[in-house]
Parts: structure tokens; C-alpha cells; sequence
């Protein structure tokens, strides 16, 4: 049995790989080696959720940001992007009208916009308790402080979605001209503490990304245990620096997201929009490499296209994602059952 048929079952066996050795995996893997390690990852994700998807409703409510990312279309310095900022009464008709779909969590996901300071969102986040008291809210806002994180969470946050975009410290940087490596984390780590049921994750691609640092990513997250990971193709957009370079591909995020699976196995792991804009069949081929959730957008569809983190982003116009039936019957088709409860993280639930 060659090296890397060994490590492969290391890790499906022990959850476990050191840094040298997912570099080694990275470096060498075959496609008959990834197939094998999609199987894994699928058989995995079967002991732990069984065959269920969960659904969340997604509401990409501003795409007004101060911050200035490389890779991002709405970055701050972008002065061609048409900006829209939903109100609080707009973004709870969305969740009525995603609730009546059968949606049980909605993820708020927004640029770093602060006219929605802590008193709004603690306003708007009491508004869709109390007109839904059983879902699960996600946000995904980027970074505040810790006093306000608490005050969300108190007002009925449940979850919170933040990337920690590359485990790279230089990278990072270079990538993020505003803000800090440090702080990402610690904001990560600050959430978690808090309570929240937390989602790091990291794009597959960027420019300047070595193997080392995908590894790292692994590692990262092995170690911080988050309930939900998020992995995605960078996929470029031609008005930010980074426009001109190459997108991630399919294949290396199918392999992070199969590694992602086989060493944090409780975690919550949607396929991607990012993936499924890359390859029509992304985010199935996701679903059969470990992944268990899909995010459908339900952003009203008269600013849908202006929330473009990246090019050619899929937005439900052609009606499957605001057709739950259709998308249903894509996923079952795929070999899973769609399932719209909360469906919280296993290591949330054992807590
Ligand atoms: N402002 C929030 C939400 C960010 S947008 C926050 O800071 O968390 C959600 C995710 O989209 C980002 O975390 C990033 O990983 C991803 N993204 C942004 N631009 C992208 C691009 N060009 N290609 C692929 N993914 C991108």
C-alpha cells in the first residue's frame, strides 16, 4: 500500500493528520485518490448526520462594506457596484416570505456596514424571535466588539459565520489591507467563548496560497473545533486588484472540504455558492465529498445581483433556489434528503 493510501486511512480512522501530512496528501493525491478520500469523507458525514441536507435561507442584506478586501466586488474602494442596504421592516418581509418557503434558520449576511448599529440589529433580531420563535438566526456581519456580539447573542442570535479567509498571517495581510490577522481571530475565538455556535472557513485559490497554508487551514481549524465550515473556490472579480488572476478550482475545494469532513467530523459543512458558480454540479459534488448543508439565497431578487462578491455569482434567477421543491428534487436526485429544521451542529447538540 503506497504512502498516501496509508495516510488516507489514517485519517478516516483517526480524524487525525499531522500539517507534514496533509502537505504530503495535498501534493500527491491522484483522481483514484480522491475519489477514495470522497468516499471517506460521505461515509463520515453518514455516521454523523446520516443522508439529511439542511437548508438555510440566505439574506445578503447590505452590500455597503468599510472594509476593502482584494478579492471582494463589494469592497469599499469599488465605486461601480450599485449599493442597496435593506431596511429592518425589508429584511423581516424576507424572513416571512422565507419562513412560509419552510425555512427554519436564516443566515443575515452583510458588508461591514455599521448604519446597522447594535440597538437595530438587537431590535431586528427581537422582531424575528418573536414573530418566529423556534428558528435559528445566523449572522454573518463581520467584525464588532465583543460587548456587541454579546448584546446579539442576548437579542437571539444564535449562530455567526466568520471566515478566517487563509491561516496564513502574510497572506492575510497582504489580502486585507484594513484589517488584522490577529483580530480575526480573536473575534473568532471571542464568539465561540461567548456561545455562539461559530463557522470559520477559508477560500481555496487566492493568489500567492501554497499548499503549506491550505494545511495550515486544516489545521486551524482542527484545533479551534468550529461548529460550521464554510470552504469556497476564490473565484475572481474584475473591478478589485485581484480581477485579472486565476479562480480556485474544483477539484482542490472538493479536497479541502473532504479533509475539512474527515478531521472536524461533527462539523456543519455547506456546499458552497462559490462552488456551485464554479461547475454547475458543484455543490452536489460537494454533498458527496462530506458536505451537508446548502444556502440557498432568498435576498429579495430586486438587489440580488447587486450583492456580488465575485463574478457570475448564481442567483436563484433561473427560480431553483426560491423553489424549494425543485432544489428538493436536485438534491434527492444528488442521493440526500432535504431536512429544514434548525439543524444544529452534533457538537453543539452534545454541549
Ligand atoms: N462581511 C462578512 C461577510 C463576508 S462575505 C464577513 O466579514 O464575514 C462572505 C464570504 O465570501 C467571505 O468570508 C469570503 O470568504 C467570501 N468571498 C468574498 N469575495 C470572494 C471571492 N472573490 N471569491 C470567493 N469567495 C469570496
Amino acid at each position: 500500500m503506497s504512502n498516501l493510501h496509508n495516510l488516507l486511512e489514517k485519517v478516516y480512522r483517526t480524524n487525525d493528520l499531522t500539517k507534514e501530512e496533509i502537505m504530503y496528501l495535498l501534493e500527491n493525491v491522484t483522481q483514484a485518490d480522491r475519489e477514495v478520500l470522497y468516499g471517506y469523507a460521505l461515509k463520515t458525514k453518514q455516521a454523523y448526520y446520516g443522508d439529511k441536507v439542511y437548508l438555510r435561507g440566505l439574506i445578503e442584506f447590505s452590500n455597503i462594506c468599510r472594509q476593502d478586501c482584494l478579492y471582494c466586488g463589494i469592497r469599499a474602494s469599488n465605486g461601480k457596484v450599485e449599493r442597496y442596504r435593506l431596511t429592518p421592516e425589508e429584511i423581516l418581509a424576507c424572513c416571512d416570505q422565507g419562513h412560509k418557503l419552510g425555512y427554519r434558520t436564516f443566515v443575515l449576511q452583510s458588508g461591514e456596514d455599521l448604519w446597522y448599529t447594535e440597538e437595530i440589529l438587537v431590535d431586528l433580531l427581537c422582531a424575528i424571535r418573536k414573530s418566529y420563535p423556534g428558528v435559528a438566526i445566523t449572522l454573518s456581519i463581520g467584525e464588532r466588539s465583543v460587548a456587541t456580539y454579546q448584546r446579539l447573542l442576548a437579542a437571539g442570535a444564535d449562530r455567526f459565520l466568520m471566515r478566517h479567509e487563509t491561516a496564513s498571517p502574510e497572506l492575510y495581510e497582504k489580502l486585507h489591507p484594513t484589517m488584522r490577522f490577529e483580530e480575526r481571530r480573536a473575534c473568532l475565538s471571542a464568539l465561540k467563548n461567548l456561545g455562539y455556535q461559530v463557522g470559520a472557513g477559508f477560500m481555496v485559490g487566492l493568489p500567492g496560497q501554497t499548499l503549506a497554508d491550505l494545511a495550515e487551514d486544516l489545521r486551524y481549524l482542527k484545533e479551534f473545533h468550529p461548529d460550521m465550515i464554510g470552504i469556497g473556490p476564490f473565484i475572481p472579480h474584475s473591478e478589485t486588484p485581484l480581477g485579472a488572476e486565476k479562480s480556485g478550482t474544483l477539484e482542490a475545494t472538493l479536497v479541502m472540504v473532504a479533509l475539512a469532513r474527515l478531521l472536524i467530523p461533527d462539523s456543519l459543512i455547506p456546499a458552497t455558492t462559490a462552488l456551485g458558480t464554479l461547475d454547475p454540479q458543484g455543490r452536489e459534488f460537494a454533498l458527496k465529498a462530506g458536505a451537508n448543508v446548502v444556502m440557498p439565497i432568498i435576498t429579495p431578487t430586486s438587489v440580488r445581483k447587486q450583492y456580488a462578491l465575485y463574478e457570475n455569482k448564481i442567483y436563484g434567477d433561473d427560480q431553483l433556489e426560491d423553489c424549494l421543491d425543485c432544489l428538493e428534487r436536485r438534491i434527492q436526485a444528488a442521493g440526500f434528503e432535504v431536512d429544514l429544521s434548525r439543524g444544529d451542529s452534533q457538537q453543539f447538540i452534545s454541549r
